[in-house]
């Protein structure tokens, strides 16, 4: 059967250590323990859509290293289609993850084989865009890549869903096929030169449309999202709850969203749903590890 949701994107192990404070140039600080852990926007995406019962596909490169047999283990215990996830040689993608006393988040990425997800890989997996209901898209892998896959997707008559992450500039005529583009405030002010971050949403999400996206969704953290069409805004308030860590919770609301999507329901109806998700998601520690799965009760 057709996969309900395809995600192309990026697979990275995210290395995490604790330290009291981050060495400055030329110094070395100790810290905890390594941790490892399978991430990646495209990674968690696909995993968060696979266990909340989704038919979920992914399109995706990871090295020949131990990393990859994790984010491929991963990924299968969620129940997602692996077909086409592709291997390189050489490292897979990895995010260098300190974490701070307060629990503030540095990262560096690492692309690895991730940067090697190529137009090819994707005119290879055609069947795979072609039969998706929605195509879920990030840009932790070559803007040539997400762009020929947006192109596949929209061309087969699926619904091409892009979270602007990390912000870039993106042509407009990706943009155009983005039904809808997704960021949070300081991507949403990222395209908009004259804007800024505390900028009313609806105000953002108005001049993101003149861009071109078919729709916006604009996630607000603990205040929930904004979904706008040309009939108008929408606020979705998110349910309040305690965050524990809210990595990966982006990817978590994205996920819940393409998901309902595909199941039919329109923007607001989804987003209603990817709160919920959302807000559970900010419940546990890391990011896939605090994914619900199909029939976990959510917050509401
Ligand atoms: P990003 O991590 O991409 O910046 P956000 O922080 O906006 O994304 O979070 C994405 C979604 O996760 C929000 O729209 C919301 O549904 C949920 N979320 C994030 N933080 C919280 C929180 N503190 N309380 C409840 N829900 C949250």
């Amino acid at each position: 059967m057709a996969h309900e949701v395809v995600v192309v994107g990026s697979v990275n192990a995210d290395l995490v250590v604790r330290v009291d404070r981050r060495p400055g140039p030329g110094e070395t600080v100790l810290g905890s323990d390594l941790v490892t852990l399978p991430g990646g926007k495209g990674a968690n995406q696909a995993v968060a859509a696979g266990r909340l019962g989704g038919r979920v596909g992914i399109l995706a490169r990871t090295g020949d290293d131990g990393n990859g047999a994790l984010l491929r283990e991963a990924l299968l215990a969620a129940g997602v289609d692996v077909t086409h996830l592709l291997v390189a040689d050489g490292p897979s993608g990895v995010a260098l993850i300190t974490v701070g006393p307060d629990g503030d988040n540095s990262i560096i990425v690492s692309p690895g084989a991730n940067g090697r997800l190529t137009e090819q890989d994707v005119v290879a997996a055609r069947e795979l865009v072609a039969g998706a209901a929605v195509v879920s898209l990030q840009l932790e892998i070559p803007l040539v890549t997400v762009a020929a896959a947006a192109r596949a997707a929209a061309d087969a008559g699926a619904r091409v869903v892009l979270n602007l992450s990390p912000a870039a500039t993106v042509p407009s005529d990706l943009l155009a096929l983005c039904d809808p583009l997704v960021v949070n405030e300081h991507e949403a002010a990222f395209l908009l030169p004259a804007a800024d971050p505390s900028d009313d949403p609806a105000t953002l999400a108005t001049a993101l449309l003149e861009l071109g996206p078919r729709s916006v969704v604009i996630t607000l953290g603990a205040d929930g999202a904004l979904v706008a069409t040309r009939d108008g805004a929408r606020t979705v308030p998110s349910p309040r709850v305690e965050p524990v860590d809210t990595t990966g919770a982006g990817d978590a609301f994205t996920a819940a969203l393409c998901l309902r999507l595909a199941r039919g329901d329109d923007l607001e109806s989804a987003a209603r749903f990817a709160v919920r998700v959302g807000a559970a998601a900010v419940l546990g520690e890391g990011a896939q590890s605090s994914y619900p799965a199909e029939g976990d009760e959510l917050p509401s």
